[in-house]
């Protein structure tokens, strides 16, 4: 195969000379910790707080880049889309040695826009077999072919820097919860040196690493873990282990918890998080960024959100209804009646799981356009506020 000229690959890096990462608060509200900011990376400028849609195997299932664009074409702030792609799942299959071979993650899946990779650390624990854990790596057999694989920290940079995203996950030792508080303190502590060695092993200077806070449900060490890994030059900071079953409100006490620890200078991202009202309590305790399979997944399965509570569209009620899912949304899916897409998932045409997952993806980008609106205006509260109604939260958790 030719290789064409002029790989984005290397526009990249010479992007990043000029373009380095850096995070910027442009306003504060007044009544919790919501921030309004931007950060800046070599694919683009990221408006936070924000959504990143998932597209695991180098694609948001069923959506083109064009039309993901789209769920953000309305929103005037938006000037870069960033999306996720999954080191464990792109390792395994096509490989990362075959991506790089192609020019990078960003021409592979033709996406020119920001993207944030994980480290493979929640899917080794979650997906695969996972034969043995020590301060070396994790070895675990693959869900695809039962290969034996050793994941250290410093190959998963190595696969991250083939993949070339903009932003880099450190490795963590994820555990499942409940554990005993001396299997959380091993496992965030382990999380900490594997960060520094992540951090040690980094050569690119067009990606940036972002450490992750561990630590369980326990206050104390979280807190701990988000000192130490502040000491550390990361260009951000996520919290994980988080939204894996715990009660809504356990989330959010620990979210209060953790980010006070965080350097304020740099982005904050809540991991595999979640419902609207997720966001929007995370984003009143300082989160700027969050990703979740939930608008996509849920769109797939015939479930839209919407500002009037969500519509299961299989549902009979829906049989004969000519309204759109909602009336102002600007999205291809609301172009429709609620009786065709209904009747798209009942005759299980394509076309309905790829019309609800663009809805969904237009109303999350619109929550978060709207909290970005609410932070700068001063009415925050008030948002977060509706939406603890629409969330039936009949008992707020103070922030
Ligand atoms: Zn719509």
């Amino acid at each position: 195969m030719t290789e064409p000229a002029d790989p984005p690959a290397a526009a990249s890096t010479d992007a990043a000379s000029t373009a380095p990462f850096q995070y910027q608060c442009l306003a504060r509200d007044v009544g919790t910790d919501a921030r309004r900011g931007v950060f800046t990376t070599p694919h683009g400028d990221i408006q936070t707080p924000t959504f990143m849609p998932v597209g695991t195997q180098a694609t948001v299932k069923g959506v083109t880049g064009d039309l993901l664009r789209q769920t953000t074409a309305t929103l005037p702030d938006v000037t870069a889309q960033i999306i996720l792609g999954n080191t464990y799942h792109l390792a395994l299959r096509p490989g990362h040695e075959l991506i790089r071979q192609m020019g990078g993650l960003h021409r592979f899946m033709n996406w020119d826009g920001p993207i944030l990779t994980d480290s493979g650390g929640f899917q080794v624990f979650s997906l695969s077999a996972l034969t043995k854990i020590d301060e070396h790596a994790a070895v675990f057999r693959s869900h695809i072919d039962g290969r034996k694989i050793e994941l250290t920290p410093e190959h998963s940079i190595e696969i991250q820097e083939s993949l070339g995203s903009d932003i880099a996950m450190v490795l963590d030792h994820v555990i499942a919860l409940p554990a005993s508080t001396e299997a959380v303190i091993d496992a965030t502590e382990r999380s900490v040196r594997w960060a520094q060695r992540c951090l040690n092993a980094a050569s690119r200077p067009d990606q940036a690493r972002f450490a992750i806070v561990q630590g369980g449900l326990d206050e104390t060490i979280r807190a701990q873990c988000a000192r130490d890994l502040a000491q550390h030059a990361f260009e951000g900071f996520a919290i994980g282990g988080l939204s894996v079953g715990e009660p809504p409100p356990e989330m959010y006490r620990v979210l209060s918890a953790t980010c006070p620890h965080l350097p304020e200078e740099k982005p904050r991202y809540l991991m595999g998080v979640g419902r609207p009202i997720d966001m929007l309590e995370g984003i009143a305790r300082g989160v700027d960024l969050f990703d979740c399979v939930m608008p996509t997944r849920n769109g797939r399965n015939g479930f839209a959100f919407t500002d009037e509570g969500p519509l299961k569209l299989r549902n009979a009620v829906h049989r004969d209804d000519p309204r759109p899912l909602e009336a102002n949304c600007p999205c291809p899916a609301c172009r429709h009646s609620r009786a065709y897409l209904r009747h798209l998932f009942v005759a299980g045409e394509m076309l309905g799981p790829i019309l609800l997952t663009l809805h969904n993806l237009t109303y999350y980008q619109r929550i978060m356009h709207q909290a970005r609106q609410a932070i700068l205006a001063g009415t925050f509260s008030e948002l977060l506020q509706r939406h603890r109604q629409l969330a039936g939260a009949d008992k707020p958790e103070a922030v």
